[in-house]
């Protein structure tokens, strides 16, 4: 009975609520596939290269915006012919890098413009299935063409622990080095521009093996390298060994000095080990940092001078054996000239320069070094105080700095060196008008260059086999 009395209106109500939901479901429905259609699919995060080379590797990275990439391929495109050089469809994730290799020989392309394109899906579902599409294409130029090294001449004879100049010319190169071994010299342009000349001052390490390889590397943006081997007859060169007792006095006066942290359970000669290892070779990797603060032309003029009234006491690339208490503790190598004097005595700069370095440094105690351009620096240590600070210019003799003990030293002296892009040579060969006539002047001469002033090649014959002793009262600590 109740029933039948339900007002109409009520009923109509029922209805419109019924035809809402359906709207809003339908509509709702929709517009979810809509959504699930117009997801963006996978985009490319990829830096791609400029120039592709006669072999070129680069990495592409692709990455979906929702779900997973189902597949990736990249291609390469010319004149309308598109070859896949690399494809990935299993495994991947919402990330995806691939490595890429373009092999041009074997994908037979040609010189000029090219397209590095990106294919790829993902794994979300969409009412409509999508198919692989180009998501990027990246404009390239191919450049197969290597660079053109040209030797024009060199330093003929070089010694470990020594100094030489090499003269070239590149052209298509966009990176030049000159290595001896595994180290590489910067060059510098030299001499009149039309004829596109680059000179590289370069320095055998000590230890130098005579079988490893000098030459010049050069390669384009597109990563072609050529190369061209310098050839320099290596004369052996032996350096000397020394043995150095270490005072339990000096280890109380320089390990606080050296290592103010060190723990106070730390014995002194562990202290001395870490001073001798360890900053001695921070100090070698901030000489190497130093060298590449270098004027792009040499700022030197003539020979390098030994300061006035003293006399070396110990050589370059001497072997220092460390005793304490009658015990070996260390061997090291010592990379430069002791030279001593009186005490505090001036220091004079051994050719024109700017002062590219004052401050402390580990082992060296007080330490200025000066820059003469082309990568060759001289660097004087243990000093008692300075009178330059960086980005002054000095001339040849002024006064540094005054002589002292600070650093790891026993006693007022100076240590020199002479270095070249941070590698220590021995500093007799720069200390002679002769040898720099030899060894610099005469490669400029021969490519046909301008002389540098000061360095300019004499006729007379090559002294090639000079002994490396420089005027010294040996032994004396
Ligand atoms: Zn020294």
């Amino acid at each position: 009975m109740v029933s039948s009395v339900v007002p109409k209106r009520s009923r109509a109500k029922a209805w419109v609520l019924l035809v809402l939901i359906l709207l809003v479901a339908v509509v709702g429905s929709v517009a979810y596939l809509v959504w699930r259609q117009t997801v963006p699919g996978v985009q490319s995060l990829t830096t791609p290269p400029r120039f592709v080379g006669q072999k070129t590797s680069f990495t592409v990275v692709v990455e979906a915006r929702r779900g997973n990439v189902a597949r990736v391929e990249v291609r390469i495109e010319q004149s309308g012919k598109s070859t896949p050089v690399a494809t990935k469809d299993s495994g991947l994730g919402r990330r995806v890098e691939i490595p890429v290799v373009v092999d041009s020989a074997a994908l037979g392309l040609r010189e000029g413009s090219a397209t590095i394109e990106v294919w790829a899906r993902d794994t979300f579902w969409r009412p409509i299935r999508r198919d692989d599409r180009a998501i990027a294409g990246y404009p390239v130029t191919v450049d197969l063409t290597p660079p053109k090294v040209e030797l024009l001449a060199s330093t003929r004879y070089l010694s470990p622990g020594g100094s030489g100049l090499v003269v070239f010319r590149v052209s298509g190169a966009a990176r030049t080095d000159v290595l001896a071994g595994a180290t590489p010299f910067p060059s510098f342009a030299f001499g009149p521009a039309d004829k596109g000349a680059r000179i590289a001052l370069i320095a055998l390490p000590w230890d130098y093996d005579p079988a490893t390889p000098i030459q010049i590397r050069a390669s384009d943006e597109a990563g072609n390298t050529a190369s061209r081997g310098i050839p320099a007859e290596i004369r052996p060169r032996k350096f000397p060994k020394d043995t150095i007792d270490i005072k339990d006095a000096f280890l109380q006066a320089k390990v606080p000095e050296l290592l103010p942290q060190r723990p106070a359970t730390e014995s002194l000669v562990d202290g001395f080990l870490v001073i001798n290892r360890d900053l001695r070779k921070q100090a070698e990797e901030t000489k190497r940092k130093i060298g590449a603060t270098t004027a792009d032309k040499p700022l030197w003029h003539g020979p390098f001078t030994q300061a006035r009234n003293t006399k070396v006491f110990a050589n370059f690339a001497e072997t220092r054996t460390y005793m304490h208490g009658g015990r070996e503790i260390d061997r090291q190598i010592h990379f430069g000239y002791d030279l001593a004097s009186t005490r505090q005595s001036p220091v004079p700069a051994s050719n024109k320069g700017v002062v590219v370095f004052a401050e402390p440094l580990t082992i060296y105690g007080n330490t200025v070094v000066i820059d003469h351009g082309l990568g060759l620096q001289t660097l004087y240590a243990h000093l008692s105080s300075t009178t330059v600070k960086v980005g002054d210019a000095v001339e040849k003799g002024q006064e540094i700095a005054r002589t002292g003990s600070t650093g790891l030293a026993i006693g007022d002296h100076l240590h020199y060196e002479v270095l070249v892009n941070g590698t220590s040579v021995t500093p007799l060969e720069w200390w002679d008008a002769k040898w720099i006539r030899d060894h610099v002047g005469k490669p400029l001469k021969e490519a046909g260059l301008p002389e540098i002033a000061g360095a300019e090649a004499r006729d007379e014959p090559d002294d090639a086999a000079r002994s490396a002793t420089p005027r010294s009262a040996r032994r004396r600590r």
